[in-house]
């Protein structure tokens, strides 16, 4: 069966980046029924945070990325490296290297000053017993390197970028794979840590992004050495800013809370990622939920290029999630927005009213966070005018109409839809003006805007938490 994994390193918030990577390792597992494990990365003691893992763990959970296996903490595994390091340096394929920092350093500046890039010359790959007594009698730590030879051609066919060449002396020569501890072995690295796991995991599938290639060429050799089964590599392509560079934390907003900050739904940002570098057979077809995208998703159809992180797209989607929500889960997502700004859900504020307002506006919606602004004159006693709508106040006769419209209103025992515009025909017989007047009149004055949703709903909505009887007579 297909395993596949997710390897985060909780050194930031849940990244587009990584989020990405999730939705296509989640894809891919769903479609072939397999198995979608989560491993927590997190041997960067200095840079790994719990809040960081936190982030994540929500932040996977919100897009509906849901894992099998997991979360594993490498953390935990520390023995298990250990005693895999050992099994390399009985195997003769590792060795103890006492080359200080200072003789690294020198070594860089003479491959530099030669115009060479800089690599490890190998130097303690056969140190005779004598000569590692001695560099121990002089205190030396140690960090253990995996031998790559210069002339190793390391091949793998590539599930995105097809067939991948590299060779062993593009590697920067024999690889450390873990530090001295005071008692022997201790912390391994990056690319054995992850070549250990995964094996251990039977991991199947390597579904990764495109700037992991190098160290695939490494983990290969790795794997090698253990004598175990080499899984399938699938480099997924870079997610790219407007420039057409990497997209990363200096382009502002990219980690996956951001986007929840600013109104995304999980289903748009979810929908949207699953785009970002694959395609559906039917590539016409834009709008799928994770489980309709898992029976059709399939390597062949991810690109090779890069992917540009397209704001208008991803706002469009966002927008045909939001038109076509149920009221009531819309009202759910939007209120934590309305809290967030302050508003507070008194003086008549109760849920069905909520839904009616949250009616009113959603066919304007794009980000749920628009709800604040479209909404603030429903959760503020007094209005602000826009300069047209103090004009269109100001102007001859408005002052009448709004009064004709009081009265007319007092008239009537209920206000509704029908009685509303009763009223509204009332005053312009009476007073004999055109209509629009008396919308345009309205609208000024119970909304302070001359812009904006339904006109009698807005009316509607304000009357039943008894502001707008107020706010017409500050009009006049
Ligand atoms: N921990 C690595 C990262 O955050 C991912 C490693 C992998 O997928 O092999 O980039």
């Amino acid at each position: 069966t297909v395993r596949v994994r997710l390897a985060p390193s909780p050194t930031g918030n849940l990244h587009i980046g990584t989020a990405r990577t999730a939705v296509f390792n989640w894809l891919f597992a769903r479609h072939h029924d397999g198995k979608f494990i989560l491993r927590i990365e997190d041997t960067d003691l200095e840079r790994s945070r719990p809040e960081y893992t936190e982030s994540i763990l929500q932040g996977l959970q919100w897009l509906g990325l849901n894992w099998d296996e997991g979360p594993v903490f490498q953390t935990q595994r520390l023995e298990i490296y250990k005693s895999a390091v050992q099994t390399l340096l009985d195997k003769g394929l590792a060795y103890r290297c006492y080359t200080t920092a200072d003789e690294l350093e020198a070594l860089r500046e003479s491959q530099k000053a030669r115009g060479q890039a800089p690599r490890y010359d190998n130097r303690h790959r056969n140190l005779t017993p004598e000569q590692e007594a001695a560099y121990k009698a002089q205190g030396r730590s140690f960090v253990i390197r995996f031998k790559i030879d210069d002339d190793r051609e390391i091949v793998w066919n590539d599930l995105v970028r097809e067939k991948m060449v590299w060779r062993g002396s593009d590697l920067g020569g024999d690889m450390v794979i873990a530090r001295a501890a005071a008692d022997g072995i201790g912390q391994p690295l990056y690319n054995f840590a992850v070549v250990v796991d995964d094996m251990d995991m039977q991991i199947t599938h390597v579904i990764r992004g495109e700037d992991h290639i190098a160290n695939t060429a490494k983990q290969i050799l790795l794997y090698e050495a253990f004598g175990a089964k080499i899984p399938e590599f699938a480099h997924t392509p870079l997610i790219l800013n407007q420039e057409g560079r990497k997209l990363s934390k200096r382009d502002g907003v990219t980690s996956i809370s951001d986007f929840k900050k600013l109104g995304f739904t999980a289903e748009a940002l979810v929908n949207y990622m699953t785009l970002l570098g694959w395609s559906p057979p039917d590539s016409t077809q834009e709008i799928f939920t994770l489980q309709e995208a898992a029976k059709q998703f399939s390597f062949e159809r991810v690109n090779k290029a890069g992917a540009k992180f397209d704001w208008a797209k991803l706002d469009w989607l966002n927008s045909q999630y939001i038109h076509a929500m149920p009221v009531d889960k819309l009202t759910d997502l939007i209120i934590p927005y309305w809290q967030e700004a302050g508003y507070q859900f008194t003086g008549g504020r109760e849920r069905p009213w909520l839904e009616q307002l949250v009616t009113l506006i959603q066919p304007s919606l794009t980000r749920l966070v628009d709800a604040v602004e479209m909404s603030k004159l429903f959760f503020t006693d007094s209005v602000e005018f826009s300069e047209e709508a103090a004009a269109q106040l100001k102007q001859e006769g408005v002052a009448l109409t709004v009064n004709g419209v009081i009265a007319s209103l007092e008239n009537h025992q209920e206000l509704n839809e029908a009685s509303a515009q009763e009223i509204i025909k009332q005053v312009v017989k009476e007073q004999n003006v055109k209509k629009g007047l008396v919308m345009r009149s309205l609208r000024a004055a119970l909304t302070g805007d001359m812009h904006g949703p339904d006109l009698i709903q807005s009316w509607l909505l304000l009357h039943q938490i008894g502001l707008d009887k107020h706010r017409l007579m500050k009009a006049t």
